[in-house]
């Protein structure tokens, strides 16, 4: 199973369909600062169901929404954002009787978020369903942030532990003693 094609469709900076082919094994994305490197790990998330705002970088979901751009070729902002994610599926890792599988999100500026598995409308539980066992999807996947290897290997130890035990799952807990012992 792997990543065969991510497109952004009014996603953030990609106000025109944009496609990108990936193939098995390392994919390297470069480019200027602001060009949209970014933007694109953010459609990979946001595909899958993310739903902070936070995670994504902007302060509320709309603003995952191509916004638009100001300038002689500026262009005006989008009602909506589309991100379709279609996995290989040829070794049958995902539960669905497909070689390949598209999962596609819509946003509307006016709200509300709509999923799709090969082009049939279904809820985001499906979609974390499908994903659940593949070692991609809502918690299962990795992302390292721009910032973040670097916060590591000029951390203290204090905060090297901490990021152990943030990936460990045991900070929660951790700060959940923390507050009960200052009671
Ligand atoms: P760096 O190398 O600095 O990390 P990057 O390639 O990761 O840059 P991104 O953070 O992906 O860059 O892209 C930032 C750009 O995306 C900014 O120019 C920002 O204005 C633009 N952008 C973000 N959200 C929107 C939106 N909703 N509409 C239009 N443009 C947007
Ligand atoms: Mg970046």
């Amino acid at each position: 199973m792997h990543l065969k094609t991510l497109t952004l469709k009014g996603f953030k900076s990609f106000a025109s369909a944009t496609t990108l082919r990936l193939q098995p094994g390392i994919t390297c994305v470069v480019g200027p600062n602001g060009s949209g490197k970014s933007n694109v790990v953010d459609a990979l998330t946001w595909v899958m169901g993310e739903h902070s705002a936070k995670s994504l970088r902007g302060g509320k979901m709309e603003d995952v929404i191509f916004a638009g751009t100001t300038g002689p070729e500026g262009r005006s902002a989008l009602g909506r954002a589309e991100v379709s994610l279609t996995i290989d599926n040829t070794d049958g890792a995902l539960p669905i009787e497909f070689a390949e599988v598209t999962i596609t999100r819509t946003m509307f500026r006016t709200g509300g978020s709509e999923y799709a598995i090969n082009g049939q409308n279904c809820r985001l539980l499906d979609v974390q369903e499908l994903l659940s066992d593949s070692g991609i999807g809502r918690e299962m996947h990795v992302i390292v942030g721009q910032g973040q290897i670097d916060a590591v290997l000029h951390a203290s130890p204090e905060e090297r532990r901490a990021f152990i035990e943030e990936a460990a799952g045991v900070l929660k807990h951790r700060r959940r003693k923390e507050k009960a012992l200052r009671k």
